[in-house]
């Protein structure tokens, strides 16, 4: 990654990363991307004071960016290398996108929120994301024309695994996403392409906001998919 990003060595990334070292985190490439990433730079100026703490945050339209150490949970559990296609489901502010950029080829994420994707991509243009692209749509529905991807990772939960997401997924592909209902218990479920089907295993419990089909009401008219 390259400019505008704060050096890993500013005092409370330093801080950041240790809290989610002693936590268990333990991929050293994604503390590392993490410490890279400016998360001050994806948060409301209102919140901008927390923006280094391990905390969920409001983003507006009723979403959150969120939690640091689900983020790396996440990440590490997808298991991505520079040379993985990755989509990810749900853009939100940008920030997990901003954490997988610098660890794969490419990133397709989609969002559906036209605003929140908008401020998603001033900061992918600020950061030179150059290996980002993103799209306004349903997420519900995949991406199917970059498909397949090596990994595909949903920050938004689904009430039952979305299956027709896991069909996007290369041979021995993997897919990261919190299963469960808005309200309920969920869990963080990691699903493996292989040559006998789809493997599924549980990792953590987590708490997101709801994947949603369709999109808000009265959307404003949609842009054309943006390409940093
Ligand atoms: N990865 C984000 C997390 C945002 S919260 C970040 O790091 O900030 C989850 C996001 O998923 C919200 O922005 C929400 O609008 C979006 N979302 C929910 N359902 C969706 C769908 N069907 N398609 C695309 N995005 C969706």
């Amino acid at each position: 990654m390259t400019g505008g990003a704060r050096s890993p060595s500013s005092a409370p990334a330093a801080r950041l990363i240790e809290e989610l070292r002693r936590a268990g985190i333990a991929d050293e490439r994604v503390l590392a991307a993490m410490a890279r990433v400016p998360r001050d730079q994806f948060v409301p100026a209102a919140f901008v004071d927390h923006a280094w703490d391990n905390v969920a945050l409001p983003i507006g339209h009723g979403q959150t960016i969120s939690q640091p150490l689900v983020v790396a949970l996440m990440t590490a559990a997808l298991e991505v290398t520079d040379r993985h296609k990755v989509l990810e489901i749900g853009t939100g502010s940008g920030y997990q996108t901003a954490v997988l950029a610098p660890l794969c080829r490419r990133v397709f994420t989609i969002e559906r929120h036209q605003a929140l994707l908008h401020e998603a991509n001033k900061r992918f243009a600020a950061l030179r994301l150059g290996n980002v692209t993103s799209r306004f749509g349903d997420g519900t529905k995949g991406w199917p024309e970059p498909a397949p991807f090596d990994r595909i990772l949903v920050t938004a939960a689904a009430a039952k695994l979305p299956v027709t997401l896991q069909e996007l997924l290369a041979p021995g592909g993997v897919m990261v996403a919190p299963v469960g209902a808005e309200k309920g218990k969920q869990m963080l479920v990691r699903v493996r392409r292989t040559d006998e089907g789809f493997k599924t295993e549980d990792l953590v419990a987590v708490r997101f906001v709801p994947l949603v089909e369709g999109l808000p009401r009265n959307p404003r008219r949609p842009v054309e998919a943006a390409s940093t």
